[in-house]
């Protein structure tokens, strides 16, 4: 397995835990809100290769609880299950980070990760406007993760045009049950399509109108702004 990049130290990707995140390349969506678009699109070389990477983070362990997998999407290597049975094989707390239209790969990889985090973008309706054909396997992940065979979250960019009050609703019935969704604020930099770099974040109080609508459908509804 080879990785876009490595980020030694984050605060704020794992919850509660100090982690290092591995970008892996490529990915089967176009969001075009996407902040990563360099390596999902059209990722370029040079490649950190998995033996170089692993030995990074063997060095750092002392500093760090876990590795954060993200992209890109992970899941669409193959040789993610496999590489993540090498994380836990060393000690290592392993957060995965998807978009969930891989959920056959998803589920060979559960044995091996301590928390799952799936994007659930906007209603099954609007997902043609991410670039994807079919929303079938994405709705299999989500209903994977609900069993809670790992702990997950569920979580949703606040975008405006792609998220409104109305697809609010539409959302809440796929992820209907969950354990948690967390909403999270839209920042308008250095996106795909520079169209959305002028869409005006939703106000606080917008945001709590969403989560108001949300509450009754999952357990916890987690505000992150
Ligand atoms: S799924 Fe994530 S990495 Fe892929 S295009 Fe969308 S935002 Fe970017």
């Amino acid at each position: 397995m080879k990785f876009s990049g490595l980020q030694r130290i984050s605060l704020v990707d794992y919850p509660d835990k100090v982690a290092s995140v591995l970008f892996t390349p490529g990915c089967n969506l176009r969001c075009p809100f996407c902040h990563n678009w360099r390596i999902a699109v059209n990722p370029q070389p040079p490649f950190l290769q998995e033996t170089v990477a692993i030995d990074l983070l063997e060095s750092r362990k002392k500093y760090v609880d876990a590795v954060v997998v993200t992209g890109g999407e992970p899941c669409m290597h193959k040789e993610l299950p496999r590489f993540l049975a090498k994380l836990k094989e060393r000690g290592f707390m392993v957060k995965l980070d998807t978009n969930g239209f891989f959920p056959e790969v998803l589920e060979e990889c559960l044995a091996s990760v301590d928390y799952v985090a799936m994007d659930v973008k906007t209603c099954k309706e609007k997902y043609s406007l991410l670039g994807a054909k079919d929303t079938a396997c994405m709705i299999r992940t989500i209903e994977i993760l609900k069993t809670g065979k790992v702990p997950y979250e569920f979580r949703t960019t606040l975008v405006p045009e792609l998220v409104t009050m109305q697809d609010a609703v539409g959302i809440a019935e796929l992820v209907k049950g969950a354990k948690t969704l967390a909403l999270q604020q839209f920042n308008p930099a250095d996106t795909l399509d520079r169209k959305y770099q002028a869409l005006k974040p939703y106000a606080p109080e917008t945001i709590n109108e969403f989560a108001q609508i949300i509450r009754p459908y999952t357990e916890n509804v987690q505000l992150r702004l």
